[in-house]
């Protein structure tokens, strides 16, 4: 799919993947609720292990989908381009450079730089 639509994507899939995560692990605690030790019935534990986690998880699973089953496509060849997430780069004279999300392409090696910083979506410098 075109790379635009691929992050418009992505990012929903976080936000769903989340929220699904968090309530399926809290329907399944609801579920197996009279079985479990009393450590497991404290509201902040539940929390994190059966809402956290689970949370996180299907992050992970989603991140996974969206690197290697559902690619973007290369705008110049239109081959497969691999997602990777912004990150920092060392800089030639000290400090470093924040580099964008970009898609790498499998066949043509064309790096397609995006516009979006997942800490400062807007920011176009
Ligand atoms: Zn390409």
């Amino acid at each position: 799919m075109p790379i635009p639509l691929h992050l418009a994507f992505l990012f929903l899939a976080n936000i769903a993947a989340l929220l699904s995560g968090f309530m399926l692990g809290m329907s399944v605690h609801e579920t197996i609720r009279p079985s479990l030790t009393d450590i497991l019935q404290v509201k902040e534990v539940v929390f994190i292990v059966f809402g956290m986690v689970p949370a996180a998880l299907a992050l992970l699973v989603t991140g996974f989908v969206f690197r290697n089953l559902i690619v973007g496509r290369c705008p110049k060849c239109g081959g497969r381009a691999i997602y990777h997430a912004s990150r920092k780069k060392k800089a030639i004279f000290g400090g470093s450079n924040k580099v964008p999300i970009t898609y790498h392409c499998e066949e043509c090696g064309y790096v397609h730089r995006t516009r979006i910083y997942p800490a400062s979506p807007m920011n176009h410098h």
